[in-house]
């Protein structure tokens, strides 16, 4: 569905009443928005359809979209843009993301800068509905930087140059899309492979016919027997793999532990964590974290999550879902601080809204003066 016929079939659901006036939509359109209060925070949002450049396969399903709405935190004429992005696995979707927005109440912060009484909140209007919340989290982040006249790897302290590599995901697919695929990837300097499937070592094998950068691998939970997934992790080693993402069910905590204890390579947690308190249990199983604002609530706790797993001594990993610039933005706010970046969401639709983050020579590039996460709506 294209994003006009998206916003039509969405004005005539229930949608409509609950989303805010089209804050995002295209030149000419008649809009009457709300007049905003003086002081008080207004929070605006819409739906809207990212649309992928190639079908997205993973080990247990393809998609060709990602459902996402677009957010406006605005304060006396200062706007903050945020995000909620829906991959299925996640349980939220655009009706979830609109109802959890419409049940908030921000007027009531007279202090925007009050972040961890906001989450605070948040958390008492309705537990879950984590991109629901990043997005309001990722706006906040961008209003209070714009508000100091600063981006926020600066507040933070960390030094942009020490921003990673970002790999570029190749998912599962017939040799010739990987080939396609790998050409198109020829400015990174990591690769991410996709796995989970029957032709794990035919995916692999068709990649280091053509480069030999670096490869981490992301099996989705794909592998289900500890002997094989022992084998595939020296396999890999032997083809300059540098880590092993969530290679078994998220649940099957015991077999990911056994696994760790023998591998050669680092096991990262993707879906087996969410939130902040479950970092320090990850630590009995795995060696690092892929940490996502849509899975953490946005920055304040991702940033939480990144110190706690470096004092636990794990690795830390930044990733994303398919979003536009604006999701990937902030997260690379933080990249300074993590191990390995997977910021290549921005990359892989074909109707961004922002300009923001950068890729240069296959490193993360934070856009430097751009107060707050970074960004700039494109025309
Ligand atoms: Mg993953």
């Amino acid at each position: 569905m294209n994003r006009r016929n998206f916003l039509r079939t969405a004005a005539l659901g229930t949608i409509a009443t609950v989303a805010a006036p089209l804050a995002f939509s295209s030149p000419g359109a008649s809009v009457s928005r709300p007049v905003a209060k003086p002081g008080k925070l207004r929070l605006t949002w819409e739906p809207y359809e990212l649309q992928l450049r190639h079908a997205f396969n993973l080990a247990k399903y393809s998609r060709t979209t990602t459902p996402d709405v677009q957010v406006r935190l605005e304060l006396d004429g200062i706007t903050g843009y945020g995000e909620a992005s829906m991959p299925p696995y996640l349980g939220e979707s655009v009706e979830s993301v609109c109802r959890f927005l419409s049940s908030l109440d921000l007027e009531q912060f007279t202090d925007p800068f009050r972040v961890e009484e906001i989450h605070d909140y948040m958390e008492s209007v309705a537990p879950g509905n984590r991109a629901a919340k990043a997005s309001v989290d990722i706006a906040l982040h961008d209003l209070l930087g714009k508000i100091m006249g600063q981006p926020w790897y600066k507040i933070w302290g960390l030094d942009p140059s020490k921003a990673p590599n970002t790999s570029f995901t190749i998912g599962i697919d017939t040799p010739e899309v990987v080939r396609q695929k790998v050409e198109e990837a020829s400015p990174y300097k990591v690769l991410k492979v996709k796995m989970g499937l029957d032709n794990d070592r035919e995916l692999v094998e068709t990649i280091r016919s053509m480069t030999d950068v670096p490869i981490c691998v992301d099996a989705n939970q794909g592998w289900t027997d500890r002997e094989k997934a022992l084998d595939m992790c020296h396999w890999l080693a032997e083809r300059g793999c540098m880590f092993v993402e969530q290679p078994m069910a998220k649940e099957n905590f015991r077999d990911t532990a056994w696994l760790r204890e023998r591998s050669p390579l680092p096991i990262i947690a993707d879906e087996a964590f969410q939130r902040l308190s479950d970092v320090r249990r990850m630590a009995e199983a795995y060696d690092g974290i892929n940490i996502k604002l849509m899975k953490s609530t946005g920055l304040h706790e991702a940033y939480k999550m990144a110190v706690m797993a470096k004092a636990l001594g794990m690795k830390v990993m930044l990733g994303c879902m398919t979003e536009t610039s604006c999701g990937v933005t902030a997260a690379a706010q933080l990249s300074p601080l993590v191990d390995w970046a997977d910021l290549d969401g921005n990359l892989l639709i074909a109707n961004d809204l922002f300009d923001g983050i950068k890729i240069v020579d296959g490193q993360v590039s934070i856009p430097l003066d751009r107060p707050g996460i970074g960004v700039t709506p494109l025309a």
